[in-house]
């Protein structure tokens, strides 16, 4: 392909992408094929001759499309929001022309010192303590990883490092491997998925703790856990709190887990994979009390800060922990300005890494905080004008508080009745909604996700579940 048909190219595809965006509610929000349906519609093996992008961009309608869940139409009211913006479409769109590797300072200046400096605007306008940020004296600082979930197992690495050290230095006769045996984590069982999967990945057990009333994980229960295991002759090592739980967007209790993890030299991460995106908004930086405490903090921006997957915002207290856990050396990694400027390499897994700041860059100055504090309080605003409807019809009840964009209702009564209403809801594919479970009931979750998202969407939503509970309703009657 030459400039010239790449220009033609990538006009035409932003005109689709811009046409797709404007009319997304035309669409269905969930799509009807079967498994399988793609490889009926595309040939078994690749084209020997060079095709046309007419005809690959028109295939994108014909065979893509269909098949797609729409994750940014505003009847997609699963999971939380992934983000997206027109301005983090084109910093992606950029970070794929430049298309450089910044896994050190070298390898792309610009790549490693905007994202720098993109964290500490970040942490800045989150207000984030001072230490978390590069900015400041000490060791602190940022970095962008593709996920939370990167993020936890991170955390965790780094933690278990740490610890081995220390215990090493106590009792030098100890070799590593049974220390590292003894090593032991701990979350709530409201905490996501990926922090289980972390305990996994590196070979830590993850007690899933209980929460109490409100979700939340309380500093008596990890006390609990910690003695037991500590009379077992375990090494507490790390403890993951979660600020808004996938469930019920819970908030563990900072400020009772945060002393029990210093005073007893457990590394304390946090992930506030989704809320965290509402601490640039200062009436709900309350919620974040006590991350002080923390040795390190995650959000993602690819969640409900409009840019675009993959953004996953990680502060660190004490960057040289994560140094020290992950440097590997090489000759041809070198170079003459080590030490003075952040190698990335060093604060993640892989060796190779996107210009991801380039987007947050683009969205942080095309909004400007105030219309990243503007969406926020949008969504905010959305969800309870969505729990007013829900409020208003008898049939219905919240299950728990609402919580950010998130509100989790269910109908009145037995189980199934929730079940029914889900199911036709699904089966209608108008909106998207998922089930989840409390105290053993079954209930809805509905977030407000797609920045579209207006309150006619949000009225358009209700109706939808308003009419098909009147149908499961006198069903269930007859
Ligand atoms: N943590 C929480 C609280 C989440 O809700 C999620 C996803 O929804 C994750 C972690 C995983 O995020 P990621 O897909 O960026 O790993």
């Amino acid at each position: 392909m030459d400039a010239k048909d790449f220009r033609d190219f990538g006009k035409a595809a932003v005109d689709f992408l811009a046409d797709y965006t404007e009319n997304i509610r035309d669409r269905d929000v969930l799509p009807s094929v079967e498994p399988g349906y793609l490889s009926e519609l595309i040939p078994s093996s690749a084209p020997e001759k060079p095709e046309t992008w007419q005809e690959v961009l028109n295939d994108v309608e014909r065979v893509i499309m269909p098949g797609v869940t729409h994750w940014n139409s505003p009847q997609f009211h699963a999971y939380y929001p992934t983000a997206n913006s027109y301005p983090g479409i084109v910093g992606e769109l950029m970070t794929a022309g430049i298309g450089s590797i910044g896994f050190s300072w070298i390898a792309s200046p610009a790549c490693t010192e905007l994202e720098v400096i993109t964290m500490n605007w970040l942490g800045k306008m989150m207000g984030l303590p001072e230490e978390f940020l590069s900015s400041s004296e000490g060791p602190g600082g940022g970095v962008i990883q593709g996920s939370a979930s990167e993020a936890t197992l991170v955390g965790l690495l780094a933690a278990k490092e740490r610890t081995v050290r220390r215990i090493k230095k106590q009792n030098p006769d100890m070799d590593e491997g049974s220390i590292k045996a003894k090593l032991v984590a701990y979350t709530s069982d409201q905490s996501n998925s990926s922090v289980e999967k972390a305990g996994l990945l590196g070979s830590m057990p993850m007690r899933l703790l209980p929460v109490d009333k409100k979700c939340s994980l309380r500093g008596a229960t990890l006390l609990e856990a910690m003695k037991k295991d500590k009379e077992a002759g375990l090494i507490p090592c790390y403890v993951v709190a979660t600020l808004g739980t996938t469930g019920t967007c819970a908030f563990d209790n900072l400020e009772e887990l945060g002393p029990i993890c210093n005073d007893n030299n457990i590394w304390l991460h946090v992930d506030a994979a989704y809320a965290g995106a509402a601490f640039i908004c200062p009436e709900y930086r309350h919620l974040m009390t006590g991350v002080n405490y923390a040795d390190s903090f995650n959000f993602n921006p690819h969640k409900w800060l409009l840019t675009n997957f993959d953004c996953s915002a990680l502060w660190v207290k004490d960057s040289r922990l994560l140094i020290n856990a992950f440097n590997v050396d090489r000759i041809y990694l070198a170079h003459d300005k080590q030490g003075l400027v952040p190698d990335y390499r060093h604060w993640q897994i892989p060796l190779g890494r996107r210009f991801r700041a380039l987007k947050l860059w683009f969205v942080l100055r095309l909004y400007g905080v105030e219309g990243l504090q503007k969406h926020i309080r949008h969504s905010i605003n959305l969800a309870k004008h969505f729990e007013t409807h829900i409020n208003s019809d008898e049939r219905f009840e919240i299950v728990t508080e609402r919580s950010m964009g998130l509100v989790c209702f269910r109908m009145k009564g037995d189980d199934k009745l929730t079940r029914g209403l889900l199911d036709r809801l699904m089966k209608r594919k108008r909106i998207y909604l998922i089930a989840a479970t409390f105290g053993e009931k079954l209930m809805i979750r509905f977030v407000v996700c797609s920045r579209l998202c207006q309150v006619d969407d949000i009225d358009f939503a209700w109706n939808e579940i308003r009419g098909q509970a009147d149908i499961t309703s006198s069903s269930t009657i007859i």
